[in-house]
C-alpha cells in the first residue's frame, strides 16, 4: 500500500499556556474561528475515513493547543481504529487529561508532548506520562533547549521512564557553544540534528512525494515551509502533483520538516515513530551532568 504522511493544521491557534517564546500564548480564538476548526477538522477526518487506498500516518500540528478541544480527541480516538491508518499524532503540551485515550487503539494513536518548565509543575506532567504509560499510550517528550530550561530538563531525564524518548529542541535564535551543545546532547543523543538548520536548496525531500502538509481549507502543499499549493484534498488534484521533487528553501530547520529531507536518512532513525518523533531504536543514554550551560 501506498504511505502517505500528512500533516494537518487547522485555523485554530489557542492556548491556555503562556510561554515567553510563543506568539500563540494565551490567545483566544473567537468562537466562530472555533466553529470553523471544528468543521474543518470533520472534514479532514471524513476524507482520510474515505481514503483507504493509502496507508495513512497523520500528525495534528495546530499552532495553539488541540487537546483541550473535544473534536481533536474524538478525531484522534476514531481514525485510531481505521485499518489503512497507521499512526495519528498531536503535537500537545499536555495540559488536558488523556483518559479519553483508553477508547483509542493504542497501536495508532501517539502523542507528541513537549513540556514546558514554568506552565506547569513537573509532578504534573509527569503524571500525565504515568497515565499514558498505563494506558499504554505511545509518546515522546520534549523540552525547548533554553538555557533556564535546562535543570528541569535534567530533572525529568531523570524521572521519566528510561524507555521514553525526551527530545530537546534548538531555541529559536540561541546560538550554541560547543560546551553548550554537549551538555544537550548527554540529554537527547539526537540534539545534534536540531541545534543547526539544515541546508537543504536542492536536495531531494520526501515532502511533495509521500509527505504533503494540509489546511483547514484543504490546501495541500508539499510541507509547512513552502507556501506554494500543491492542489487541494478535497478535490483531488494533490494526487497529480505528488513526485520526486528537490527542496526550493535555503534551510530547514524544523523537525516536522528536515525528517523528509532525504540525504538526512532520518526516516530510517525513527521508522513507525517518525511522527510522533520516537526513534526507532531508543538510543543509549549517556550518564547525565548536573552542571548548567552558561
Ligand atoms: S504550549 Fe505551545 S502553543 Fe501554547 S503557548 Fe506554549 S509553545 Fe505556544
Ligand atoms: S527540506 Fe524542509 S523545507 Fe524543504 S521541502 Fe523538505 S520539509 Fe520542506
Amino acid at each position: 500500500m501506498n504511505d502517505l504522511y500528512v500533516l494537518y493544521r487547522g485555523p485554530l491557534a489557542s492556548c491556555n499556556y503562556d510561554c515567553p517564546y510563543c506568539p500563540f500564548a494565551k490567545r483566544v480564538d473567537p468562537p466562530a474561528l472555533l466553529r470553523a476548526d471544528q468543521a474543518d477538522l470533520l472534514r479532514f477526518a471524513s476524507w482520510v475515513t474515505e481514503t483507504a487506498d493509502r496507508r495513512l500516518s497523520i500528525l495534528f500540528t495546530p499552532w495553539g493547543e488541540g487537546l483541550t478541544r473535544s473534536w481533536y480527541r474524538e478525531t484522534i480516538v476514531r481514525l485510531s481504529h481505521l485499518p489503512h491508518v497507521a499512526r495519528v499524532a498531536i503535537q500537545t503540551n499536555l495540559a488536558a487529561r488523556v483518559d479519553w485515550l483508553a477508547a483509542a487503539d493504542p497501536r495508532v494513536a501517539a502523542l507528541w508532548a513537549t513540556y514546558h518548565p514554568g506552565q506547569v509543575t513537573a509532578s504534573r506532567f509527569l503524571d500525565r506520562c504515568r497515565r499514558l504509560d498505563a494506558l499504554g499510550i505511545r509518546y515522546s517528550v520534549g523540552v525547548v533547549g533554553l538555557p533556564a530550561h535546562y535543570d528541569a530538563a535534567v530533572a525529568l531525564r531523570a524521572a521519566l521512564p528510561p524507555s521514553v524518548y525526551l527530545w530537546i529542541n534548538a531555541a529559536e535564535g540561541h546560538l550554541y557553544t560547543p560546551d553548550e551543545e554537549q551538555l544537550w546532547t548527554t540529554l537527547d543523543p539526537l540534539f545534534g540534528d536540531s541545534v543547526r538548520p539544515h541546508p537543504s536548496l536542492g536536495l531531494p525531500c520526501h515532502a511533495g512525494e509521500t509527505a504533503i502538509s494540509v489546511l483547514g481549507d484543504g490546501t495541500v502543499r508539499r510541507c509547512h515551509f513552502i507556501p506554494t499549493p500543491l492542489g487541494n484534498l478535497y478535490d483531488g488534484s494533490w494526487q497529480s502533483a505528488l513526485r520526486p521533487r528537490p527542496c526550493t528553501n535555503t534551510l530547514c530547520d524544523c523537525h516536522i520538516g528536515y525528517v523528509h529531507l532525504k540525504p538526512l536518512g532520518l526516516r530510517d532513525v525513527y521508522a513507525d515513530g517518525l511522527l510522533e518523533r520516537i526513534p526507532a531504536a531508543f538510543p543509549v543514554r549517556p550518564s547525565l551532568e548536573p552542571t548548567s550551560p552558561s
